[in-house]
């Protein structure tokens, strides 16, 4: 999508500091950093959000996580513990209409979710 900001990262358009990138998806760096590891990992597929995922999805949906395991490991924070958070629409706090997975770790992450 031509006005989207990840599809953007994803078509080099405006630079980020990937940290992995395969065929169908890419991880990169949160530019506004809530903890010592925030990664985005996102489908280069253009999906609004969670709502959006289809069967057919269900591949690259499983990939994806398979990647948050591996980058939780690389960046160190697998045995420690990390978290994942996608947000959903208004309430769910997304301001990035395009998929994507937050993977937060590095410190004693806040109780607070609500
Ligand atoms: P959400 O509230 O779940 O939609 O989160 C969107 C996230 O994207 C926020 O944590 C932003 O800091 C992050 N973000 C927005 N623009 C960029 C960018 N150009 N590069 C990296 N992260 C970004
Ligand atoms: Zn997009």
């Amino acid at each position: 999508m031509s006005d989207c900001i990840f599809c953007k990262i994803i078509n080099k358009d405006i630079p980020s500091e990937v940290v992995y990138e395969d065929r169908e998806l890419i991880a990169f760096k949160d530019i506004s950093r809530l903890a010592p590891v925030h990664l985005l990992v996102i489908p280069k597929k253009h999906i609004k959000d969670l709502n959006g995922v289809a069967a057919e999805d269900e591949g690259l949906i499983g990939h994806l996580f398979g990647v948050v395991q591996k980058l939780a490991t690389d960046y160190g924070v697998a045995e420690s513990g990390y978290r994942v958070i996608t947000n959903i629409g208004s309430d769910g706090g997304q301001v990035v209409p395009h998929l994507h997975f937050h993977l937060l770790g590095g410190q004693k992450l806040g109780s607070k979710l609500g």
